[in-house]
């Protein structure tokens, strides 16, 4: 065991392991060993960390300008920036992900805490017209207190930062819960926040072997509002435990998302589109364009160009540099997409490219994957979350909406067109809350990002994504200073 990474938690500002002791190891899915010890953070863990987050906010933190928390949040992207070859190492041992992405990713994470501290002295209230002129009324932007920032294990730090930096610039405190299959690089960002000057327990990070830490996180009194990224079967249950306690929620969840390709789109830019969102990360990301609606004349030469790519991409060691597909992050996650590909067999997928798991690498590989198949077959209509790609046909417009939003979620899609009418005419009838037009899979701090129906509720990124992470209060002020009758309003 003694050459396995040590990482801590970080609770009011100390390094710490669980206060059981006990602690758990983080597997590498390239290697199938364990590569780091993790804390196994439980109840009173994460009591101690809202414990210390409330404190935080009636502390310097809560006196603090926005001002002063913009300096801090710039030095915090600056750090990442500075870290960014560790933390992608972290990731890609949590995840398998690959360095040369994650690197890129954690390079650009910065921008996240730049942009937020752009808006962290910006926070403004305003002067409210009253009916009555014996009184001045003006608004407060207040933070809404403590807040708890659950993340899945697909892109743990981009996903913790959407959550974290606009927390941080309305000068909420937070507790961060990352995933048990893939704690690694939040421990690592603990690492960062003293340096950056953030006083004691503003920023916490609890880690845990199971999911009955964020259940206690979410649910916990001592929380003022929860910031969830993970699946939709558990957004649910982080729902109904906020609807208790009467916190409000933002919820990034699963999504289905379609590609919609018409019969005059470039074939070459829309099968290096699809291979862009369904291939890259191993098909692990919420906004897979996992769906392809494709037109009939096109069918056939589209799926044959994205399934020449996809008999191309070299599949291996995450840390490759010309390695373009790793492995599936975790053994459960493995298991899921393998049963997937058993069952479109059943239905009667055909298979132009993949369809199987690759056991001659090792690790938990699964080929990259081109089917046809029918609107009605699961790989259409469930997340598969792998790197699967389920081809139906349309033959006219209304037909291809239609396919593309039969679905019940509503994360993203993209529109394949080089006619500037339906290209936008189609954008605004796909219900989603990203829609690409000849692109697919950019994001930016600037940039609403969240989901549609089963998809979520709210938005993160962009000038109001604060919004989620700030209260408004109303002062009202009597300016006669004289004494009114009791009895009447106003
Ligand atoms: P998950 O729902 O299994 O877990 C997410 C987090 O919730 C983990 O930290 C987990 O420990 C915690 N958790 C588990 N049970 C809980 C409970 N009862 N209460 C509170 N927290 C609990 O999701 P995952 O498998 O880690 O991530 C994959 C899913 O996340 C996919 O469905 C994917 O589409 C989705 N996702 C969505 C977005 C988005 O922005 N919409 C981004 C990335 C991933």
């Amino acid at each position: 065991m003694s050459e396995l990474e040590q990482l801590s938690m970080l609770i009011g500002g100390k390094p710490t392991g669980a206060i059981s002791g006990r602690t758990f190891t983080s597997e590498n899915p390239y290697t199938g060993q364990p590569w780091a010890d993790i804390p196994d953070g439980g109840t009173e863990d994460v009591d101690a960390a809202v414990g210390a987050a409330r404190a935080a906010l009636d502390g310097e933190w809560g006196r603090m300008t926005g001002f002063a928390r913009a300096a801090r949040l710039r030095r915090l992207a600056e750090l990442i920036g500075e870290n960014a070859e560790r933390l992608a190492r972290l990731e890609v041992n949590d995840s398998g992900k690959l360095y040369r992405e994650m690197l890129g990713q954690l390079q650009g994470l910065g921008g996240w805490y730049h942009y937020y501290a752009g808006l962290a002295d910006k926070i403004e209230g305003a002067q409210i017209p009253s009916p009555n002129p014996n009184y001045l009324v003006y608004t407060r932007r207040e933070p809404v207190g403590v807040v708890a920032a659950i993340t899945p294990w697909n892109s743990p730090l981009l996903l913790m930062s959407w959550k974290v930096a606009p927390a941080l610039a309305a000068g909420c405190t937070v507790v961060i819960k990352p995933s048990e299959h893939a704690p690694g690089s939040t421990l690592g960002f603990a690492e960062l926040i003293k340096e950056a000057g953030i006083p004691d327990g503003v920023v916490n990070v609890v880690t845990s072997s199971t999911g009955a830490a964020g259940a206690h996180l979410a649910a916990h009194e001592g929380v003022d509002k929860v910031a969830f990224t993970g699946s939709t079967a558990t957004g649910r249950k982080v729902a109904a435990a906020a609807a208790e306690k009467l916190h409000p929620a933002t919820l990034e969840l699963g999504g289905k998302s379609p590609q919609v390709v018409f019969p005059d789109a470039d074939l070459q830019a829309a099968a290096n589109g699809l291979v862009a969102g369904v291939f890259a990360a191993t098909g692990q990301t919420c906004m897979a364009g996992s769906r392809l609606v494709v037109h009939e004349d096109v069918h056939d030469e589209l799926v044959r160009l994205v399934a020449e790519r996809a008999s191309q991409i070299k599949l291996g060691d995450p840390f490759g540099a010309d390695t373009e597909m790793g492995p599936v992050a975790n053994k459960m996650q493995y298991e899921k997409v393998v049963g997937y590909l058993s069952t479109a067999r059943d239905e009667g997928a055909t298979v132009a490219y993949g369809g199987v798991a690759d056991e001659g690498l090792g690790g938990y590989f699964v080929q990259p994957t081109v089917l046809s198949v029918k609107p009605t077959d699961t790989v259409f209509r469930e997340e598969v979350f792998g790197p699967v790609l389920a081809a139906v046909t349309f033959t006219d417009e209304d037909d291809a909406v239609k396919l593309a939003n039969d679905t019940p979620y509503g994360l993203a899609g993209a529109v394949w067109t080089k006619d500037v009418h339906r290209a936008h005419r189609v954008a605004a009838k796909i219900k989603a809350g990203s829609v690409w037009i000849n692109a697919y899979r950019v994001v930016a701090p600037s940039v609403p990002f969240g989901g549609f129906g089963d998809s979520g509720i709210g938005r993160e990124n962009g000038v109001h994504g604060i919004d989620a992470y700030l209260e408004t209060k109303a002062v009202w002020v009597e300016l006669t200073g004289g004494t009114r009758d009791p009895f009447t309003l106003g």
